[in-house]
């Protein structure tokens, strides 16, 4: 490669240009194969997972690890960095925040600032061009809808283009103690693979117990979890009920509500992305929602955003009762009255 000398002179700072949507710096190849590695080695297990479960090694320990993390990373995306770092559908207190940025960073999904910005240029441009996982991407025939809800559940995660953090995430940014924990990652990453075996084996007193754990609760687990939350952007935006009137493709999916904590009923929280709870309709199961709700009780979450039969009420493509939480607009006033 030649390099030219640039005898001009520097110019003048020049004046502020709209930021990107892209990072400068574009994925390095490095990262492409460690993207691969994360995707390809717990999928493996996850497929060598079923006649292991015939054989020896699956025992109530590992049973119980694996929910355990599943429950707990699982959350951490969909109640800390979904819910409430994306969208910022309630306030928290400062231990919540901290303990929603580390639980979702063990899911192994990315840090949490690069989490949130593709999350939140997917809803700025949703299924059209300029969402990063968008099944609609090729066109809508077939062949090309194959090809994008591949492209959607995971192709995507190998394309170069970064998404900008400045354009998208000032807030984390600036917020030191977030920024600093996105940072972790790669520890944090360290922590929810080697955890599961460390508890594994001390319960067990067995170094087998250390390798069955690891094996269930850290590779099982998180390729199952990767899977879950790729279906939200593939599944979800393909099959499934349009409840809500939106300008998108995103669907209520029921039978992946329990597996993703609530965000399967993804059509309502495209038509009101701020929504604290997504399985807005009475009957939707919503295990994120439902803790929040919890949270709430406690005293450690506060302004949650429940969802507002006023606001929805006029989007609902058929008449069905909103459920449990939903702010009712003769209800409120009585209720602050009391207060
Ligand atoms: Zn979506
Ligand atoms: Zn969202």
């Amino acid at each position: 490669m030649t390099t030219v000398t640039d005898t001009t002179p520097a110019p003048a700072a020049p004046a502020r240009r709209p930021l990107s949507d892209l990072q400068e710096e574009p994925k390095g190849n490095a990262e492409k194969v460690l993207v691969g590695v994360f995707v390809a080695v717990p999928m493996l297990a996850l497929i060598a997972a079923v006649p292991l479960a015939w054989g020896w090694g699956l025992g109530w320990h590992d049973v119980i690890l694996a929910i355990v993390f599943y429950y707990f990373t699982g959350l951490g995306i969909s109640l800390g960095f979904h819910r409430y770092f994306t969208h910022g559908s309630f306030k928290a207190k400062e231990p919540l925040r901290v303990l929603m940025a580390v639980a979702g960073s063990m899911a192994i999904e990315g840090p949490l600032l690069t989490w949130v910005a593709d999350h939140r240029r997917h809803h700025k441009y949703s299924d059209k061009e300029g969402d990063p996982h968008s099944p609609w991407r090729f066109g809508d025939d077939w062949k090309a809808l194959a090809k994008g809800l591949t492209w959607a559940h995971i192709g995507w995660l190998f394309d170069a283009n970064h998404t900008s953090r400045e354009k998208f995430c000032p807030d984390l940014l600036a917020d030191k103690r977030m920024a600093r924990i996105s940072g972790l990652f790669p520890a944090l990453v360290a922590v929810s693979l080697l955890a599961p075996a460390l508890i594994g084996g001390l319960w067990s007193w067995s170094w087998q117990g250390a390798v069955t754990a690891f094996f269930w609760a850290s590779l099982v687990r998180v390729a199952f979890l990767h899977h879950v939350t790729w279906s939200i952007n593939s599944i979800c935006h393909t099959f499934g009920k349009e409840e809500f009137e939106v300008r998108d493709k995103s669907r209520n999916v029921n039978w992946l509500a329990i597996l993703s904590f609530g965000e399967s009923w993804h059509n309502l929280h495209h038509a009101d992305p701020t929504c604290a709870r997504h399985g807005a309709l009475r009957g939707q199961i919503d295990t994120a929602g439902r803790l929040i709700w919890f949270f709430e009780k406690a005293g450690w979450a506060y302004d949650v955003r429940w969802p507002d039969a006023t606001r929805l009420a006029p989007r609902q493509t058929r008449a069905r009762r909103l459920g449990a939480m939903t702010r009712q607009p003769e209800t409120e006033p009585i209720r602050r009255a009391q207060a």
